[in-house]
């Protein structure tokens, strides 16, 4: 699989003090290190190789013991979004989740479809999860994942009632598919990226005895290439304590809290994947930014782009965005910058460009990331 490395708001800029000299401006905001109840995170920009594994949907044996045990010999520590009923079922697991130190966060009682309900019912399923959580292991949640993801009407209402901040995810490992345990494994390993929340599964819904063999077996393997490549695994809190400054803070709010693409070099003709972490603010309704994405020589002439719409998704993976990206055949080989930057959505020309703040350099209006992705003759390697 192809190796992948993060760009990332950290780099300090050297022209910091000389504001204006090649456009170098103010840094963006740190990101807040704690999330208030209601609030959704998922995806948190950082300075250090860390990763939040999330698993939903549990207690759920014997996975959730192979699960807990794999954590144990690799001393990592996870966040388990449990069911109110498998807790109920399996109230010595929730307990041993407890006492081996991982953080219990709420997934509902019934594990409900949040777009098929009505906003009583969905607090009196998130009511019902947090009282059964509490009653079998005495942790009082501070955290909620909606089933499916799904943000639901008055979801975010009754966390804030409840004291609950809200986890997406920002990678999946699509485990409630069943897939070959190399699969998972490959899946998770080659796209990880720093400030990820990583969400697999130990149970199946409210399912009795659902079989997750394939994630039991995965998750030693996926601990042990992840620690390789030199990550460790943090709670989702504890991501959020580490949380350093967003890639780029446009004016209007949006912010880019993070950016992955290939390291290894392309020739031409192939295609690559990239994803983004974008970040908007609530009540933009359907009208939102068009992002221009430009791999440009170092002369700045542009050869290839990858713009595209920030989608407004209705689930609590706002705003993962993966796009497969073509270098063009004609493409001449060599060392591409990466720039990006926003248009105005009531003026998307060139004239328009949402004015930004980064820590990276910047050419107009647009961010110009310090990696860059080199374009090489011949087969990949
Ligand atoms: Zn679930």
């Amino acid at each position: 699989m192809v190796p992948m490395r993060l760009f990332a708001a950290w780099a300090v800029c050297l022209l910091l003090g000389w504001p204006g000299l090649l456009g170098c401006q103010r840094q963006p905001t740190s990101f807040k290190p704690t999330a208030d109840p209601g609030e959704i995170i998922y995806f948190v920009p950082v300075r250090e190789k860390v990763i939040a594994l999330t698993f939903d949907d549990g207690p759920n044996e014997p996975a959730t013991g192979q699960i807990l045990d794999a954590l144990k010999r690799q001393q990592v520590k996870a966040t388990f979004f449990l069911i109110g009923a498998n807790v109920e079922r399996y109230p010595e697991t929730a307990r041993r989740i407890k006492a081996e130190g991982h953080l219990i966060g709420n997934h509902t009682f019934r594990h409900s479809r949040f777009d098929q309900s009505t906003a009583s019912d969905i607090s009196q399923d998130i009511a019902d999860g947090y009282r059964a959580i509490e009653t079998v292991t005495g942790v009082k949640p501070l955290w909620f994942r909606p089933p499916y993801g799904i943000n639901g009407p008055g979801m975010q209402e009754a966390c804030r009632a409840q004291g609950m901040a809200i986890a997406g995810w920002s990678a999946d490992a699509n485990d409630w598919n069943p897939h070959p345990v190399e699969e998972l494994v490959d899946r998770i390993v080659s796209q990880a990226t720093p400030g990820d929340i990583l969400l697999l599964h130990d149970g199946w819904e409210t399912n009795l005895g659902a079989d997750r063999r394939n994630t039991a077996a995965a998750v030693p393997l996926i601990l042990e290439k992840l620690k390789v490549q030199g990550f460790r695994f943090v709670t989702v809190p504890d991501l959020l304590r580490t949380a350093g400054r967003p890639v780029a803070e446009f004016k209007n709010g949006v912010r880019l809290l993070g950016l992955q693409i290939p390291a290894q070099p392309l020739p031409p003709g192939e295609g690559f994947w990239v994803r983004y972490f974008w970040d908007v603010p609530p009540g933009w309704g359907n009208l939102m930014p068009a992002a221009f994405v430009h791999y440009t020589s170092p002369d700045g002439t542009i050869r290839f782009q990858d713009d595209h719409k920030i989608p407004r998704l209705c689930d609590v993976r706002d705003r993962v965005l993966k796009h497969l990206v073509i270098v063009p055949r004609q493409a001449p080989l060599g060392r591409y910058q990466v720039r990006f930057g926003l248009f105005d959505p009531q003026n998307p020309d060139l004239r328009h460009r949402v004015p930004v703040r980064s820590a990276f350099r910047q050419q107009q209006g647009a961010v110009i990331i310090p990696d860059m992705l080199d374009v090489i003759q011949g087969p990949k390697p």
